[in-house]
């Protein structure tokens, strides 16, 4: 059994319910951090994001994972437009425990995870250790709503 975090993120339609059906389809998963509500970065205009983090317990490695996210965007009709444009669902693998890929398309631990506060702030409620080197880059507003 490995340790692993996955990013999830919603900013199209019902952002809260992608995110609950997503989280549904776990059989692994272990916790699930408070649901937050962040300010879009990269620069496209669009609407505001809401983020999880989600913990699991899993006999699956990172490419595995992988591919049950990449099933679940493609459940949720994401569309791929323009790159950090708005979409209805994200999941991205952010680390394993024992893992370090990288191939094209796939890298672990996630290489932008720690420049972006909407992800390191719920995987600190989860896992604290991971703050401990980690310096805040204040790139926007992330704003905790409620517990999941
Ligand atoms: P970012 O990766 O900066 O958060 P993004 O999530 O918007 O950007 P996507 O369009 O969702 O990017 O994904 C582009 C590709 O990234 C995917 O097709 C996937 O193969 C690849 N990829 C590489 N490493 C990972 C990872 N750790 N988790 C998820 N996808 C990854
Ligand atoms: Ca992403
Ligand atoms: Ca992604």
């Amino acid at each position: 059994m490995a340790r692993a975090f996955l990013g999830l993120g919603s900013n199209l339609g019902d952002k809260e319910t992608y995110l609950r059906e997503a989280v549904a389809t776990f059989t692994d998963l272990d916790a699930v951090s408070g649901l937050y509500e962040t300010d879009p970065i990269g620069g496209v205009e669009q609407d505001s994001y809401l983020n999880i983090v989600i913990e699991l317990s899993t006999e699956r490695n990172s490419r595995e994972l992988l591919e049950h996210g990449q099933t679940l965007e493609r459940k949720a009709n994401r569309e791929r437009k323009i790159r950090w444009g708005p979409r209805t669902l994200d999941v991205d693998v952010l680390w394993v425990e024992n893992e370090e890929i990288n191939d094209p398309d796939l890298t672990v631990p996630h290489p932008r995870m720690k420049e972006r506060a909407f992800v390191m702030v719920p995987l600190g409620e989860l896992a604290p250790e991971f703050l401990k080197d980690w310096e805040d880059p204040n790139d926007g507003e992330v704003r905790r709503i409620k517990d999941w």
